[in-house]
């Protein structure tokens, strides 16, 4: 319908067709008010009334305990690359990284900027380097970790154990994508861009003593305390209103536990018709990692057949499904609003591909 492709794009990526509708048909005139979302004070009853509940929808479908606080901030997950040491680690402080793909790896490089960064580990884009292997800082700020490694497709299984130290993640690519135990954490932070909504707004959740600590020289617009409440400065309206319809959305699909067996349903298709491919295609991570969001895959024999195959992938409505340039191959991302037919339309052709005549 509405000449709409199957958008395996790593985000920017899909949304619920139903909540581009619902925004569509208030986006003149919102709920009667006589002006549009992106047209109205932040600070008026209309908005206020809009980011209350996409914050309200949102701790539910986390299940978020009341002593963490909940931001809509703007300037991306990579904005907390910074944020997080600048309002966690005091001067002169050492913070611990986990690296195991890109996106950690950006995010340590950032944080060396104002703080002593150690590499507690660091895998080798295809796996979880082994928790006994850790060399956790006794006394460190934090603990850093990507939940999911968008380029290389390497997820970890719940919170990883930290021991007593405060566990900061980036859970920009599988947010919302499976419940998670929040009290597990310090504080969480995730791009919208990906499973909840629009570009524009990163969410941070944080710990409540984790706000109010911030460095002097901190930005404003990084300071959670400045921020809390998310309407120190103009908020990104548009996108909150966005990610407060998925929410919405989420929560009619009955939550994080339905959502989260729809996302493994999909996976498994893509991953199956990888197996049973005799070789033809390969997965290059660990069973034990695998995203269920992000799932690379190459034709190890015959990578010339890679550009074909998403050349042609394209010309059957099947679109983005070329490999971060800097990994090459192919990386089908399938976020919570994939539908089932374009998992089951993708393993159709892999598999209509791999039997063709050399
Ligand atoms: N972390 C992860 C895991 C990501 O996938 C991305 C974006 N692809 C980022 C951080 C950076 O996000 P942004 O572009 O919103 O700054």
């Amino acid at each position: 319908p509405h000449g709409r492709l199957f958008n395996f794009s790593a985000g920017p990526a899909v949304l619920p067709v139903s909540v581009l509708e619902e925004a569509q048909a208030d986006l003149l005139n919102w709920r009667g008010c006589g002006v549009s979302v992106m047209e109205m004070s932040h600070r008026g009853k209309e908005f206020t009334q809009i980011f209350n509940e996409a914050e309200a929808d949102l701790r539910e479908l986390l299940a978020i305990p009341e002593n963490y606080r909940v931001l809509f901030l703007q300037a991306g997950a990579t904005s907390q690359f910074s944020a997080v040491p600048l309002n966690l680690a005091p001067a002169g402080a050492t913070v611990d990284h986990i690296v195991t793909g890109s996106w950690s790896k950006k995010a340590a490089e950032e944080a060396g900027k104002y703080a002593a960064v150690n590499i507690v580990a660091k895998g080798d884009n295809k796996s979880i380097p082994a928790r006994e292997q850790w060399n956790l800082t006794p006394g460190a700020a934090y603990v850093h970790y990507c939940d999911n490694e968008t380029i290389q497709g390497v997820e970890f299984r719940g919170a990883p154990d930290a021991g007593a130290a405060t566990l900061v993640a980036d859970m920009s690519s599988n947010f919302c994508s499976k419940p998670v135990d929040v009290a597990k954490y310090g504080l969480i932070y995730a791009g919208a861009q990906k499973n909840i909504g629009p570009a524009g707004v990163v969410v941070v959740i944080a710990r409540e003593d984790l706000v109010g600590n911030a460095r002097p020289e901190t930005p404003a617009v990084l300071d959670y305390k400045v921020m809390e409440g998310s309407l120190y400065n103009t908020p990104p309206c548009w996108s909150i209103y966005v990610c407060g319809l998925v929410f919405k959305h989420m929560l009619a699909m009955g939550g994080l536990e339905a959502v989260q067996a729809a996302n493994e349903a999909k996976a498994a298709v893509v991953y199956d018709a990888i197996a049973a491919s005799s070789g033809f295609y390969a997965s290059p991570v660990a069973p034990e990692a695998r995203s269920m969001m992000n799932i690379p895959f190459t034709i190890p024999a015959r990578p010339e057949l890679e550009k074909d195959f998403v050349a042609e992938a394209a010309m059957r409505g099947m679109v983005q499904l070329k490999g971060h340039r800097s990994v090459g191959g192919m990386r089908a991302s399938v976020y919570n609003s994939m539908p089932m037919e374009g998992v089951q339309q993708l393993a159709t052709f892999m598999q209509e591909f791999a039997s063709r005549p050399a």
